[in-house]
């Protein structure tokens, strides 16, 4: 019997993609960036199976050009903001994500970030680098403290409680804000104060966005939710970029309404060389890293070989988004 076909977006850690290929006729994109919305139409057509990336926008098109034989796509990341779920629901196909196996990752980069920030540490590095370390100064490079300081958590999720747990170990005072989230299967939630997203950005020293994007969370941060925070405040997205508008942005930072941003994603993403964000001083982005230790993306690569294959021999996927598939097959 002929393997099934499936088209992987870019080349995964071994260990995933060895399972892949041990069961399937793989075709693995394999440049460093992403394929062209073209390049992908034309790999997908006719497979069974597809791995995707959060570069990839898979909508409708994706799907139909793929054809009725796509059994399952299987995103490579937790967060699947760039494939339209309704539209592969809509198809009776499953949709994989890898959440869980990236969430103490994630936190650990938005801890780094948090401290990067309130201790001045990269613009710190570049001075030494430049040469212009003289003396040690009363007044150099004075940052904030971070223990004592309020974490303001938006998004108290997977990530969100991570985020948490290291703030404790901290000695931060932790508030968050979460409409969705059940505070009685989150025990350890009794540590913090849940509050509206207004007094949370008025009360934290440090906000931390840990949401997914959704029509909700687009531009949630916005000029209006940037008046409300501290001038002294520091903000932190791990999320997805467009969670935050990004000229609003730019302005608070330059006029010093906030005092520091950290971002590991961006919108546009990448940002370009010479965009305005990157002249600021008080602004330090990392390009969408926080997941990306060995470990880690090893177990994302498994994870989400896991749901493909799964999908491939019609079996439920291990992590489903859209699991109302299955209750329309039964
Ligand atoms: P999760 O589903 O466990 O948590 C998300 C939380 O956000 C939930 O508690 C939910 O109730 C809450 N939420 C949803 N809409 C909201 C709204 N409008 N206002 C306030 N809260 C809202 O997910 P997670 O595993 O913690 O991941 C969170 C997000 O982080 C992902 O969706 C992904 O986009 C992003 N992420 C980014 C990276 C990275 O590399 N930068 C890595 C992992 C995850």
């Amino acid at each position: 019997m002929s393997k099934p076909k499936v088209f992987v977006g870019r080349v995964l850690p071994e260990g995933g993609l060895e399972m892949i290929r041990g069961a399937c006729d793989a075709d693995v994109w394999p440049d460093e960036l992403p394929p062209s919305r073209e390049a992908l139409l034309e790999r997908v057509r006719g497979v069974d199976g597809l791995v995707s990336l959060l570069t990839d926008p898979v909508d409708a098109e994706v799907m139909d050009v793929a054809g009725p034989g796509l059994k399952v796509i299987s995103n490579y990341a937790v967060g699947y903001d760039n494939v339209d779920v309704p539209a592969a629901t809509a198809r009776g196909i499953p949709v994989g994500n890898t959440p869980g196996v990236l969430t103490e990752t994630t936190a650990d980069l938005a801890f780094a970030l948090l401290m990067a920030g309130a201790r001045r540490i990269v613009e710190g590095a570049d001075y030494v680098r430049a040469g212009k370390w003289r003396t040690w100064g009363p007044m150099l490079f004075l940052g904030h403290d971070v223990h004592g300081a309020t974490l303001g958590i938006v998004g108290m999720g997977r990530i969100g409680q991570a985020m948490t747990r290291r703030a404790a170990g901290f000695g931060m005072r932790v508030v968050y804000y979460d409409p969705y989230c059940n505070p009685e299967k989150a025990p350890f939630l009794n540590i913090t104060v849940r509050c509206d997203l207004d007094e949370l950005l008025a009360e934290s020293d440090f906000v931390s966005l840990h949401v997914p994007l959704t029509d909700q969370t687009h531009q949630l941060i916005d000029a209006r939710a940037l008046d409300k925070m501290k001038k002294t405040g520091v903000l932190i997205n791990t999320s997805r970029g467009p969670v935050v508008h990004t000229d609003d942005l730019y302005e608070a930072l330059a006029a010093g309404r906030i005092a520091y941003a950290a971002l590991d994603v961006t919108d546009p993403e990448p940002l370009p060389p010479g965009h305005k964000l990157l002249s600021l001083p008080n602004c330090l982005v990392v390009p969408h890293i926080a997941s990306a230790s060995w470990a880690t993306r090893t177990r994302m690569a498994v994870m989400a070989a896991e749901n493909l294959l799964a999908g491939l021999r019609g079996e439920r996927l291990p992590n489903c988004v859209n699991p109302e598939v299955y209750d329309a097959r039964s």
